[in-house]
C-alpha cells in the first residue's frame, strides 16, 4: 500500500511536467510515471556537471522529481531520438560514472538526460519491490553512488536495471511544450 498512497499525495501536492513510459528489464509490462518538475532542483552550472550533483530523485513506483532545466533537456532529447517501448533507453554499460566502461559498451562518455531517468527509473523498480523501506534504503545507499562492493548495489542496480520507454503521449505540460519550441527555434533546428 505504501506506493499508491505516497504517490497520492504528490499528485495532490503537484501536477506532472510529463508522464513517462518506464520498466525494469525483468519487469514484463510497461509502467506509465509521473515526472514533476521543480525550480529547486534546477541548476544554473552547465552540462553535463550538474548530472553529478544527484539533482533528480525517484520519491515512488510512479513519482521523479526533476529540475525544470533537466525536463527540458529530455524532452529535447526526446525531439530528436524518441524513445519507445520497442527502443527504450537503457544506461550505457549500465554505469552513470563510468566512462571508460560506457565506451567500451558503444556508449558516450557522459550520459544523456535520457539515460539518467533511465537510471531514476531503476530506481522506481526499487520502490515497487521495497515497499515502504525503499525510502530508508535509498537514504543509506544513494550517497555511496555506484562503483564496486556490496555498498553501491542500490545505485548500481538503478543503472543496470532502468529502462526509459518514451514520453507519454499528450502528456507534456503546455508551458514546458512552449519553452521546448522556444528553445528549439533558438538552436535553429525548427
Ligand atoms: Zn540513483
Amino acid at each position: 500500500m505504501f506506493n499508491p498512497i505516497a504517490t497520492a499525495c504528490f499528485r495532490l501536492a503537484a501536477r506532472p511536467c510529463f508522464r513517462i513510459h518506464g520498466k525494469g528489464r525483468r519487469e514484463e509490462a510497461w509502467r506509465v510515471i509521473d515526472v514533476f518538475a521543480t525550480h529547486r532542483r534546477d541548476q544554473d552550472s552547465r552540462w553535463p556537471a550538474f548530472l553529478f550533483r544527484g539533482t533528480c530523485i525517484t520519491w515512488t513506483a510512479a513519482v521523479i522529481a526533476v529540475g525544470w532545466d533537466f525536463a527540458l533537456e529530455v524532452l529535447r532529447e526526446q525531439a530528436v531520438a524518441p524513445a519507445s517501448c520497442e527502443h527504450p533507453v537503457e544506461v550505457a554499460g549500465g554505469r552513470l560514472r563510468d566512462p571508460l566502461g560506457r565506451h567500451a559498451a558503444g556508449g558516450e562518455p557522459w550520459p544523456s538526460a535520457s539515460e539518467v531517468l533511465a537510471h531514476e527509473v531503476g530506481h522506481t523498480a526499487q520502490a515497487r519491490r521495497l515497499g515502504w523501506l525503499y525510502w530508508p534504503a535509498g537514504a543509506a545507499f544513494t550517497l555511496w553512488r555506484e562503483g564496486p562492493g556490496w555498498r553501491h548495489w542500490f545505485e548500481n542496480q538503478a543503472s543496470q536495471n532502468g529502462q526509459f520507454g518514451g514520453i507519454v503521449n499528450g502528456s507534456v505540460r503546455p508551458e514546458l511544450m512552449v519553452k521546448l519550441l522556444n528553445n528549439l527555434r533558438q538552436d535553429g533546428l525548427q
